[in-house]
């Protein structure tokens, strides 16, 4: 079992000063060839409370654990206004197609889609939205297959 972070060391100082704050966290994401300002007002982490350690950075006393990281993460998907990658997974399955179907019907290059659903890569607004038309709007796959067989046909 970890020890209590009121037990753990500073890598830095070595000092016994690590606590949990929240910070406000912002940072520049570039999507779409746009760039975008992420602001997360109350992002909980940690921090190192030495006034000692790295006083010309403070900022870099600031630590990003796993669970800061992973919020982090989903807001910047949120505020993108796209699926998160658990979303894409989660309704792909619920149609019941693996990722090579889904990518087929919708004729995606390469592993675009398992580089989405493992939040590889970020997906475009435009191919967002046509993920939310599959997902929405129940007449979309069915459409999607005839067109399907109707090109291999030719
Ligand atoms: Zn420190």
């Amino acid at each position: 079992m970890r020890k209590p972070l009121k037990a753990q060391r500073c890598d830095v100082c070595g000092e016994q000063s690590l606590r949990r704050v929240t910070v406000c966290h912002e940072e520049t994401v570039t999507h779409d060839g746009r760039q975008q300002v992420v602001r997360i007002p109350d992002l909980p982490a940690i921090r190192c409370t030495n006034p000692q350690c790295r006083p010309e950075h403070p900022d870099d006393t600031i630590i990003l654990d796993d669970n800061a990281l992973e919020r982090i993460s989903l807001e910047t998907y949120r505020q993108l206004g796209l699926l998160t990658p658990p979303e894409i997974r989660a309704h792909r399955e619920r149609l019941r197609l693996t990722q090579q179907e889904l990518a087929d019907l919708l004729r995606l290059g390469g592993n675009s889609l398992s580089r989405w659903e493992s939040g590889a890569v970020y997906q475009s607004r435009s191919l967002d939205t046509l993920l939310r038309i599959v997902f929405n709007l129940p007449d979309t796959v069915p459409f999607l297959r005839k067109r399907e067989l109707e090109a291999v046909n030719v």
